[in-house]
């Protein structure tokens, strides 16, 4: 690494640290060692989905910086806040309202932030739904990092809309992922389990960190065994999975 890709990069990882976001320090330093990896392997760009104020996005641009090449991170986002965001629950963020519309909106301060560290040359904006974004995406991918709602409609429409896109070699990430049920909600983990079960992915252990946990696309087996994985579960859901699904719609 250059001394001035890694001045860069340090630089972005320490604006991420005091950046608004339920990442930790540690979390975010895997993930921006992942994607100085998977920039470096020069398979595609990298995206995330669940910018919210800009946290994750500038450790992966961090990562970016490192691997001193030109690729970008697409990071998408509605910015209207997930359902755990909502007035009401715990992640609620009275100041990220929107007077107008009464709506959460989180675009301004993430557009903000990312300017004020100088990473728009390392990130794109993306704003929409994601599941209707991936149904229009084509270009494949060197990392994509999970972390937009955590439902279980939208946490299995994220896995299945964008794992897909991933090259050979590629990573996967998804953030929240708890094995514990008293330590959080099932979906991110039910995401990870079936990637491993689908073949078409082992662990990266080494970027494992709190709830993170990264996984490496096998190769060109991995769009057919996810097929076969995504049929699987649609007509005989895993007993695990079913459970999982009505606890969190009762939350
Ligand atoms: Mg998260």
């Amino acid at each position: 690494m250059s001394s001035e890709s890694a001045r860069r990069s340090n630089a972005l990882r320490d604006a991420a640290s005091e950046t608004t976001g339920f990442l930790s320090v540690d979390e975010g330093e895997a993930l921006r060692a992942a994607a100085s990896h998977a920039a470096g392997a020069r398979l595609g760009p990298l995206l995330e989905i669940g910018s919210y104020l800009g946290r994750s996005t500038l450790f992966l641009a961090a990562g970016i910086a490192a691997s001193g090449t030109s690729t970008v991170l697409y990071s998408i986002d509605h910015h209207h806040g997930s359902e755990e965001m909502q007035a009401g629950w715990p992640d609620h963020e009275g100041s990220l309202v929107d007077e107008a519309t009464g709506k959460m909106d989180s675009l301004p301060r993430w557009r903000q932030r990312i300017e004020a560290c100088n990473a728009d040359d390392l990130v794109i904006g993306v704003i929409g739904s994601s599941a209707r974004i991936a149904s229009n995406w084509s270009t494949t991918l060197s990392l994509v990092f999970i972390d937009g709602g955590h439902g279980a409609a939208v946490e299995w429409a994220d896995y299945r809309g964008w794992s897909p896109k991933l090259a050979p070699g590629g990573l996967l990430a998804i953030h929240d992922v708890f094995a514990d049920p008293a330590d959080g909600g099932r979906p991110p983990y039910e995401c990870y389990l079936d990637a491993l079960a689908s073949g078409g992915f082992v662990e990266a252990g080494d970027y494992a960190a709190d709830s993170l946990r990264v996984l490496v696309a096998t190769g060109p087996a991995t769009p057919a065994a996810l097929t076969r994985a995504s049929k699987r579960s649609a007509a005989t859901p895993p007993s695990i999975t079913s459970a999982a699904m009505t606890t969190a719609a009762e939350e």
